[in-house]
């Protein structure tokens, strides 16, 4: 059976965070001033932004590891509120996960 094909502003429902290796938490996330993440978990990157500060591995240092989720959920930065579960950027990063790595970290947000 064929993969569903979605147009660029569908949501395809069978996407779900519960079933993926947290994989927007792996991109550049640009913290604004009105924010309210706690501070010491942002960093400036080379061109001067604020930005959310990744651990070793990749992942934003904000995810908790042991519970597999945002451990600043209810203070997480607004680009990450706007990121959508199952939205075309939502599939291209974990289309681009699945081909870059081999099965990755299991990691899942809650
Ligand atoms: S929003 Fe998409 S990429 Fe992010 S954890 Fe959920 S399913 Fe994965
Ligand atoms: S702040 Fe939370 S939701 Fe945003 S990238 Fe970090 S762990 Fe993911």
């Amino acid at each position: 059976m064929s993969a569903a094909v979605f147009a660029d502003d569908a949501v395809d429902p069978a996407v779900s965070c519960s079933h993926c290796d947290a994989v927007c938490c792996r991109l550049t996330v640009v913290v604004m001033p009105e924010d309210p993440v706690p501070r010491h978990l942002t960093e400036q990157d080379p061109r001067g932004l604020e930005v959310m500060a990744h651990d070793e591995d990749g992942w934003c240092v904000a995810v908790d590891q042991s519970r597999m989720c945002c451990s600043i959920y209810e203070l997480r930065p607004g680009i990450c509120r706007k990121f959508a579960m199952g939205s075309a950027y939502c599939r291209d990063e974990r289309a681009t996960y699945s081909r870059d790595t081999a099965g990755g970290i299991p990691l899942k947000l809650c």
